[in-house]
């Protein structure tokens, strides 16, 4: 690593527990490549200590940071300024430092989209179904409207909590309308619908032979299907496996974790980075 200095500008992640984090690996090695005179740090910030910490990183001068669970949301409030997209996704994880004080942006949703527009579909003709109503799901919805999808399908288990998710869009903003299912409604969906979105835990490691979707399920989907799963580890999953075996597409999570931190540096940076540096410094980490 290089040296640290009293010119070395500072980066992070706020977080609480924050020890889990990945994005120091992947951030830090990024900035030795590029040879820029940054550090990127964890810091663990209670939900009670938030606006102290924000407070903190003004006076020392912190550049910009990413916030995770469980200030994604709460930190809205205390920022001088929120993108369109996060205020359409309800949570910050990018925040830097401008004039007037604090800018927050939501870069999950450039993560998630980068690796969909790689392949060139036609968007505002697919009907993409998402499995889970949590955080996640939330930037997968704002990014399949600003892809172009005019419908999208949620499926979740709790019927209280879709009927809220639901409500919580402003639909003539998104540009997109939302239905909500329950699970027994998903295998009615699949034939009509080109694209899939775990965003729900099911099959995270170590309960790797878990799948959201049931293995017979995958013959309904046509050819031309993709099967996206925002879970990185393990990779594949056996949600991306049995897809695969069906003759989907199919994306892990890794790249959007990989794209949403490389926004996010060039935002604080202001130069372009490369994913594939971040990308391999994750793997190092996760499967070596
Ligand atoms: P979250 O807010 O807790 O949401 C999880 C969703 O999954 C909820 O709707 C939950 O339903 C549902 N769910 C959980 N267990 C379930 C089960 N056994 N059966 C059916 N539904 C179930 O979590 P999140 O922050 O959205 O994260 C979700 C997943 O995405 C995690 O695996 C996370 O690692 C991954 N993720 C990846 C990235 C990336 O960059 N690749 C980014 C963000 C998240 P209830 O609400 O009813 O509990």
């Amino acid at each position: 690593m290089s040296i640290i200095t009293g010119k070395t500008k500072l980066l992070g992640i706020i977080g609480y527990p924050v020890e889990h984090s990945l994005s120091p690996v992947m951030q830090n090695a990024e900035i030795e490549r590029l040879g820029v005179d940054y550090i990127y740090i964890p810091f663990p910030v209670k939900p009670e200590n938030l606006q102290t910490a924000l407070n903190g990183f003004a006076t020392i001068g912190v550049m910009g940071f990413n916030a995770t669970i469980p200030h994604k949301q709460a930190i809205i409030p205390l920022l001088s300024d929120v993108t369109t997209t996060a205020k359409l996704v309800g949570a910050v994880n990018t925040v830097w430092r401008t004039e007037t004080g604090w800018k927050g942006t939501n870069t999950d949703v450039i993560g998630f989209v980068t690796p969909l527009k790689a392949l060139n579909r036609d968007w505002n003709t697919i009907k993409p179904i998402i499995l889970g109503n949590g955080g996640a799901a939330r930037a997968v919805v704002v990014g399949l409207a600003e892809l172009g999808c005019r419908h999208i399908c949620v499926v979740g288990r709790d019927k209280d909590k879709l009927g809220k998710f639901k409500q919580s869009w402003d639909i003539s903003e998104l540009q997109a309308s939302i239905t909500v299912h329950s699970w027994d409604e998903l295998s009615g969906l699949v034939s009509e619908s080109e694209l899939i979105v775990n965003t729900t835990p099911i099959g995270m490691f170590p309960h790797t032979e878990n799948s959201p979707v049931d293995s017979d399920l995958w013959e309904k989907f046509s050819n031309n299907a993709i099967a996206y799963d925002l879970i990185y580890n393990p990779s594949p999953t056996q949600f991306l496996k049995d897809a695969q075996q069906q003759g989907l597409t199919i994306i892990d999570g890794l790249d959007m974790l990989v794209y949403q931190g490389a926004a996010a540096l060039e935002i604080w940076l202001q130069q372009p980075v490369s994913a594939d540096v971040m990308s391999e410094a994750l793997k190092q980490v996760l499967f070596s």
